[in-house]
């Protein structure tokens, strides 16, 4: 074997269904860690709509596509789903502008950013990381990617999660205390982003656990609908 040969073969490139056809291949997950106020108040995340967003990271990997059965993860008694705009970036940003930043956004997607509530709880008491609550496998869900040439760039238009067809989470995305051109500006003064990333853009309030058996139903106007299955640990 040569020195550059791979001893395995390299994992596929996680991706994601394009509308209109095509695959979206994804680099990077990031996430917002605080974004509607109502969330921001039920989590006691903090409430100060002038503190900067600050932001967490998920595993390529974690990926998954709408209509997947997710196994309950183990490690956790608390399994939370938390329904969010993504933003898929499809040009190189780093430190732009607000103004300059919807030119980098390739289009968007419905996003389950699924949390091991208990894990993050005790992460935040200790002042420790939240990659155990947050960046796990199948812990990403991902709607199809819609480009912004079909769809524009969304600034307002209700976001809602319904379980088991009872509606838990229903908000407005135009209540985002930092937008969507603010959140790629900001995270850009943090790393040199492109395409292949993806940015979790936050959650509304009314998240909550859910159990194996449970149906997850969400939909953000404009952009599409995103559906997922829990089912047992495995
Ligand atoms: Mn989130």
């Amino acid at each position: 074997m040569s020195e550059t040969s791979y001893v395995f073969p390299p994992p596929s490139v996680p991706a994601a269904s394009v509308r209109g056809g095509g695959r979206y291949p994804v680099r990077r997950i990031f996430c917002v860690g605080r974004n509607y106020l109502e969330h921001a108040r039920e989590m006691d995340l903090g409430a100060d709509v002038r503190e900067p967003p600050f932001y967490f990271t998920k595993f390529a990997v974690a990926l998954t596509p709408s209509g997947s059965r997710i196994a309950y993860p183990p490690g956790t008694e608390n399994f939370h789903y938390e329904m969010e705009l993504v933003v898929a970036l499809g040009a190189p940003a780093f430190e732009v502008a607000p103004g300059d930043a919807l030119a980098c956004v390739y289009g968007y997607a419905c996003g389950l950013d699924m949390t091991r509530r208990d894990l993050q709880a005790k992460a935040r008491e200790k002042s420790r990381p939240w990659d155990l609550s947050k960046s796990f496998e199948q812990s990403a869900v991902l709607s199809e990617i819609v480009p912004a040439s079909l769809i524009g760039h969304p600034a307002r238009g209700t976001i809602t999660l319904a379980v088991n067809g009872t509606v838990r989470q229903r908000a407005d995305i135009a209540d985002m205390i930092w937008s969507v051109p603010e959140i790629v500006a900001n995270l850009s003064r943090f790393y040199h982003l492109g395409p292949g990333d993806l940015i979790y853009t936050g959650t509304p309030a009314g998240v909550g656990a859910v159990r194996p058996g449970d149906r997850l139903e969400g939909s953000i106007e404009g952009v599409g609908t995103i559906e997922a299955v829990i089912v047992e640990p495995q």
